[in-house]
């Protein structure tokens, strides 16, 4: 992708299915403009992971197409789509190694002041600063049990620490209290004026600061607009 990155991103009647089951989503046109938040609602296997994954090209579309910045995805390399784009995904993947190479991943040269600010705004740090050995606790088989909210808050601070123009949340607080989420939503509130940001959320509470708001129904879009008017 052409460098900067702005970070408009584009469907223009998309359809894929999976081999395997036959789901999949249809007709799905959605655009969202460089630095807005979109959110993505709608029932389980509705298909709004399906769309995340097309946009990082873990699968490719039979029909239609997707475009960042104006430049269809399938036209880029893939190191530079992903580049692009930091995810937040339902299962969260922290390695064998400590909380510091988990959040650093893909960064290996950030400071610990840019480990510890993306760990602050992702609600993290409290947690990893009671740990006895902070940033160097080891996480995975051999490690420290993480919750699958604390696991979840890893995640956001990697993906907040990749500092991307479009960051992708797929229920990304679904595991935190209430409370909690309600702190990362503030963090994220200054973080999503700069880039676009897509969530996916079960919660309202989640997304009364979307932009936009388009409800996903058995692979199709169904509705749209802003939070008073759904
Ligand atoms: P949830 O809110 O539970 O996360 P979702 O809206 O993200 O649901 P998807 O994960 O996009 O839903 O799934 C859409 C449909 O595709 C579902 O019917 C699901 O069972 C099916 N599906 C998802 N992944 C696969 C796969 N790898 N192989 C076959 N079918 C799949
Ligand atoms: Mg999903």
């Amino acid at each position: 992708l052409p460098e900067p990155v702005k970070g408009a991103v584009a469907f223009d009647n998309v359809a894929f299915h999976y081999a395997s089951s036959g789901d999949g989503v249809d007709g799905v046109s959605l655009s969202v403009p460089a630095g807005n938040t979109l959110a993505l609602v709608g029932a389980t296997g509705s298909g709004k992971s399906t769309l995340v994954k097309l946009l990082l090209r873990f699968y490719d579309p039979e029909q239609g197409e997707i475009r960042i910045d104006g430049h269809p995805i399938q036209s880029v390399t893939l190191r530079s789509l992903r580049q692009a784009i930091g995810l937040v995904s339902q299962d969260v993947y922290l390695f064998e190694g400590s909380i510091r190479e988990n959040i650093a991943y893909g960064r290996p040269d950030a400071s610990d002041a840019a480990i510890e600010q993306a760990a602050r705004t992702a609600e993290a740090w409290d947690f990893i600063s009671a740990l006895p050995d902070g940033l160097d606790t080891a996480v995975g088989e051999r490690g420290v049990r993480l919750s699958g909210g604390q696991r979840q808050r890893l995640s956001l601070a990697r993906a907040l620490l990749k500092d991307p123009p479009i960051l992708v949340l797929d229920e990304a607080t679904s595991a935190v209290d209430n409370e909690t989420e309600a702190a990362i939503q503030r963090s994220l509130e200054h973080i999503g004026h700069e880039r676009t940001v897509i969530m996916i959320a079960h919660r309202l509470s989640t997304i009364v600061n979307a932009d936009d708001i388009v409800v996903v129904e058995k692979g199709r879009i169904t509705e749209r607009g802003r939070h008073q008017d759904l």
